[in-house]
């Protein structure tokens, strides 16, 4: 592979630190424009020492410096990263809504993007990428499913289903009783993976799983009908794909974020760098796998229905589910309040068909501040 240029959205959170991880292992493969990181300005200067970056982009009101790069902030920063032809790829790994402007002014400058932040495509996905598609610009994978299909497709046209895996998180297994006495501390509890906090309340609830699936319609192009999801509690599938003869691929592996991060960053090839513990199908011994209850676990419901909806029903659907995720994370309300709360915004959100960025970022604040309502008129009760 020829030395690749990357920025990094997000180097401080979980995936970027991983990245880093990778990139450090493919010694001399990659060269890095900029690090992008939030409020950690310990560990973004630390990161920047050692991979001396051009530029180091944070949000923070602490000073930093850094001999050689040049500082940017916030927003206005980010935008100035991804303006900047220099880059090969832009892995953008940050979390919220802060990647979606950035992500679509690197598209528009025809800079490749490794996308692991959701809401990109959750929020935006006609947008992003009808302008990928004008622009030329690969929207490569990150997220453990959408790596596994990726890697599974060899010819789209052939394909005929896609067939999404979930862990079901640490509530697979509990009633539903069980499940509305839940603690923050037992839905952070997730049996698989180690991830931030909201993404782990979201795989408890499995909301996780619905916003992959509106991810995956708008990555790959499939109708949300030729889109299933199955739960598989040992997380060795990471998802896989029909084909139009019968035939599944499914892609396999110890679960791990370093091997999509790689994967994506140094697509179309497929490097060594980090590589995780032999496969041993005798050692697994075992692969299980259920259908999801939409009764337990109403959020992959609610996903395709807004899905199927299309506009601004996806934009009400991330922007409630996060506010009651931040809520329950609070204190403030029981774990299945989260669904009484998105089914309630989703059911009052009159939809925008074809919104354009701003009324989908209008769309997203009205939603937060209505969910905040509703959370605070509910506790006060
Ligand atoms: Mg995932």
């Amino acid at each position: 592979m020829d030395r690749k240029k990357i920025s990094i959205i997000g180097s401080t959170g979980s995936i970027g630190t991983q990245a880093l991880e990778v990139i450090e292992k493919l010694n001399g493969k990659f060269e890095i424009i900029a690090l992008a990181g939030g409020s950690n300005t310990e560990l973004l200067k630390k990161q920047a020492e050692k991979f001396k970056p051009k530029y180091i982009c944070h949000n923070s009101t602490n000073q930093l410096n850094v001999s050689g790069a040049k500082i940017l902030h916030g927003a206005e920063g980010l935008e100035e990263i991804c303006s900047n032809k220099e880059n090969d790829i832009i892995l953008v790994a940050c979390s919220g809504k802060i990647g979606l402007k950035p992500t679509l002014t690197a598209i528009k400058n025809g800079i490749n993007i490794a996308l692991a932040n959701k809401e990109t495509l959750v929020m935006a996905g006609d947008i992003v990428m009808s302008e990928a598609a004008k622009h030329g610009v690969k929207i490569l994978p990150v997220d453990s499913e959408h790596s596994a299909i990726h890697q599974c497709i060899k010819d789209i046209k052939f394909v005929d289903k896609l067939i999404i895996t979930a862990s079901g998180g640490p509530f697979l297994h509990k009633n539903i009783d069980d499940m509305k006495k839940a603690t923050v501390e037992e839905a952070l509890h997730h049996p698989r993976w180690n991830m931030g906090r909201k993404i782990t309340v979201d795989s408890a609830t499995l909301m996780n799983k619905g916003l992959e699936i509106i991810e995956a319609h708008h990555l790959f192009g499939f109708d949300y009908d030729d889109i299933e999801v199955v739960i598989h509690p040992q997380s060795v599938v990471h998802s896989a794909v029909e084909y139009k003869d019968g035939s599944v691929v499914a892609q396999l592996g110890l679960p791990s974020m370093h091997i999509p991060i790689q994967y994506a960053i140094t697509y179309p090839e497929r490097l060594e760098g980090i590589k995780s513990k032999s496969f041993s199908f005798a050692e697994i011994a075992r692969l299980d796998f259920e259908k999801p209850d939409f009764e337990k676990f109403p959020s992959v419901r609610l996903a395709y229905e807004a899905g199927r909806t299309g506009g601004t029903a996806t934009v009400c659907l991330n922007a409630a589910n996060e506010e009651a995720v931040f809520a329950f994370l609070d204190g403030k309300i029981k774990l299945y309040d989260i669904y009484t709360i998105v089914n309630k915004m989703m059911a009052e959100h009159k939809v925008i068909k074809t919104p354009d960025i701003e009324e989908i970022f209008a769309v997203d604040s009205e939603i937060r501040t209505g969910t905040k309502e509703l959370i605070n008129s509910r506790i006060t009760l």
